[in-house]
């Protein structure tokens, strides 16, 4: 369950775990951007991500027990919302074989 929104320079403030996870940047606090993870630490992933200048706001996030897990949660996000800031498919990890769990989906 994604939690938030929640204003970009309060990361460290709300992600308190190190942990595998999924999230979502925002320019205006409504709407999905980009959606992101990381496979092992959310809490320095997401302002990596955020970056400077780039406009993002607020983001959402989600704890994974597993970087499989963040791979799937974003697959699932990234149909569910077509976020503009995704040029490509979600990519997997170099070494593994893992499928994008959405229908009709052949990555
Ligand atoms: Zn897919």
């Amino acid at each position: 369950m994604l939690i938030g929104p929640y204003n970009i320079s309060d990361v460290s403030s709300y992600v308190r775990q190190t942990s595998p996870g999924v999230y979502i940047l925002s320019k205006d606090g409504k709407s999905a951007a980009y959606v992101g993870r990381s496979d092992t630490d959310l809490a320095t992933r997401i302002p990596q991500s955020a970056g400077e200048g780039r406009g993002y706001t607020s983001f959402w996030f989600e704890y994974t027990s597993s970087a499989q897990g963040a791979y799937s949660k974003e697959c699932e996000y990234f149909h569910k919302y077509n976020p503009p800031d995704n040029g490509v498919h979600p990519a997997v990890p170099q070494g593994t074989y893992w499928r994008c769990p959405a229908v009709g989906c052949n990555r």
